[in-house]
């Protein structure tokens, strides 16, 4: 279809932001000392390379970073989400990120944290780079477009669209290290999809009701995530404030649960510095309620672990350094508090 001249000027405005990752990466110009695709394209380049955008919005494009993905901080994210909401005042529809697809988990939620809303901020990349056949970030970008001009998308905090499912920033996953179906949200499931160019929104969320609005990016402090394995010990544990640390999430087994010896060591650190207590299967809720072995979730959250609700261990490490840094200390467990009680 095309789109005359007054046809384009009635579409809704979308500003696109190209951050790097494999959507943007190729072998052109200068090799790379290791060989490989890297980061080159910018958002200019993105979007030139679909042309039926022109069809669904007209398209601004603001290259801000060009990076593999996990190489972005906290304050870059800081700095995009001003950029957002300054692009948002000046009366843009919808919002668009592309980058790289390794840290689209954390990154869309730290947005959703950041950004003022409630128009949409739609997070997207690729899995197979430009070089490669049947390149996957064309197709998302498209989608992505398609999703952030969406009015039915609004209202909802920030969104994923990839492989042409929608999915909210707070349960979606990496699950796959090369599939183009990689994201997946398995506590909750999509919410909606893109098909022929139509948007569907079958689930609405909540928005969330806890928003980092004092947070400047140079502030946000170290905060840990460890894991939990057979047999380990809590030699780490008992490092985490001797190296700075001023806050650790825990992904414990199944439920949220530790061996039993590994119990005193958390328990003196969750007096220093808050403690999250998440899990480490990757999908449902840590369990507040069920167990009372040493080391159980009941018996964690009484030595004073913060439940750290339906979010992943990464998710709950984005919330507890925003948190931290919005409020300190005190509004870490509130943080959690208000927004695992949305779902
Ligand atoms: N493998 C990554 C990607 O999918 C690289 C990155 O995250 O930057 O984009």
């Amino acid at each position: 279809m095309d789109v005359t001249v007054n046809e384009q000027a009635q579409l809704p405005e979308v500003a696109v932001f190209s951050l790097g990752g494999t959507i943007a990466s190729t072998n052109t110009g200068e090799a790379a000392p290791s060989g490989g695709v890297t980061p080159r394209l910018g958002a200019r380049e993105l979007v030139d390379a679909v042309p039926q955008l022109s069809e669904v919005a007209r398209v601004q494009t603001v290259a801000f970073r060009q990076v593999a993905s996990g190489d972005l901080t906290f304050a870059d994210l800081v700095a995009l989400a001003e950029e957002i909401d300054a692009t948002f005042d000046s009366g843009v529809a919808g919002v668009v990120v592309t980058q790289g697809t390794d840290t689209i988990e954390e990154t869309s939620f730290a947005l959703d944290l950041l950004v003022r809303g409630p128009r949409p901020v739609v997070v997207t990349g690729a899995m197979r780079n430009p070089t490669l056949a049947g390149p996957d970030g064309p197709a998302n970008l498209l989608a992505a477009v398609q999703v952030a001009a969406a009015p039915q998308a609004a209202g909802m905090g920030a969104l994923v669209a990839f492989n042409d499912e929608i999915h909210a920033a707070r349960f979606v996953r990496k699950t796959h290290t090369s599939s183009p179906a990689t994201f997946r949200s398995e506590t909750a499931g999509t919410i909606g999809w893109v098909v022929e160019g139509r948007v569907r929104i079958a689930f609405q969320v909540t928005p969330l009701p806890f928003r980092a609005s004092g947070v400047r990016g140079e502030n946000v402090p170290p905060v840990a995530l460890l894991g939990s394995a057979l047999g380990d010990d809590a030699r780490l544990i008992e490092q985490v404030r001797a190296v700075g640390y001023e806050g650790l999430v825990l992904q414990g087994f199944g439920g949220g649960h530790v061996p039993a010896h590994v119990v005193p060591a958390l328990e003196k650190l969750a007096t220093e510095i808050p403690v999250v207590l998440a899990s480490r299967t990757g999908a449902g809720e840590a369990l507040t309620g069920t167990y009372g072995f040493p080391g159980s979730e009941r018996d964690l959250l009484s030595r004073g672990l913060i439940p750290g609700g339906f979010l992943s261990g990464p998710k709950a490490r984005v919330l507890l350094s925003l948190a931290l840094a919005d409020g300190g200390p005190d509004a870490a467990r509130a943080a959690f508090d208000q927004v695992s009680a949305v779902g």
